[in-house]
């Protein structure tokens, strides 16, 4: 059987780590230390028609290298740059994206800085892999701030229609909503792939 490797990328603060805590773990963590990373297992099943319904993904939440502690409400959106820069903790976001197969990149729908960052993210991805149809799924995650929404729907569909029609998904860690929509629209793209 096969695992299909997906990392989890893009500014601090975005809810990475709570959308990987409720696909995997189906909990809700209010606070999460944004210095960590951790890479998980899970079982899944998605009907790709060979009768085999069982996949497994191993997912890695990629996580703040900070130097000292941050608090979040500090600095609610982190500036990609200050991220996993330093290469004296491996593995490198390059090593991430290398070793990935899938890539969930991660606004807030509150902050548009955090969508416009990911452009820079999506382009490293396709350079490392050399490969512009290279699975993806842009996530705007915190859908249940609406009346705090930055970003309207119709731009986040033109950055999907520049990336080839990467599929955009809304998305509240909070309420557990289009969690696994997101997660399993990738790990489909990979098996199709
Ligand atoms: P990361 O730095 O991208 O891993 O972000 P975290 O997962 O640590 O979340 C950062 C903050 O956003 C935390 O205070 C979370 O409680 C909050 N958060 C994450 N997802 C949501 C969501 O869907 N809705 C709301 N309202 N807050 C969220
Ligand atoms: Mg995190």
């Amino acid at each position: 059987r096969r695992e299909y490797h997906i990392v989890v990328l893009g500014a601090g603060g975005v809810g990475k780590s709570c959308l990987t805590a409720q696909f995997v773990q189906n909990v809700w963590i209010e606070s999460y230390d944004p210095t960590i990373e951790d890479s998980y297992r899970k079982q899944i099943e998605v009907d790709v028609g060979d009768g085999d319904l069982r996949s497994s993904m191993y997912i890695r939440d990629t996580g703040h290298r900070w130097h000292g502690t941050v608090h979040s409400d500090e600095v609610p959106y982190a500036p990609i740059d200050s991220l996993m820069n330093f290469p004296d903790r491996v593995p490198s976001r390059e090593l991430y994206m290398k070793s990935g197969q899938g890539f969930l990149l991660v606004f807030s729908i509150t902050s548009l800085s955090s969508l416009t960052e990911l452009h820079e993210l999506r382009d490293q991805i396709v350079r490392i892999k050399d490969d512009p149809l290279i699975p993806l799924v842009i996530v705007g995650n915190k859908s249940d701030l609406e009346e705090d929404r930055a970003v309207s729907r119709s731009r986040a569909f033109s950055v999907s229609e520049s990336w080839n029609n990467a599929p955009y998904y809304e998305t509240s860690a909070r309420r557990r909503n289009n969690v696994d929509e997101a997660f399993v629209d990738l790990c489909r793209q990979i098996i199709r792939k």
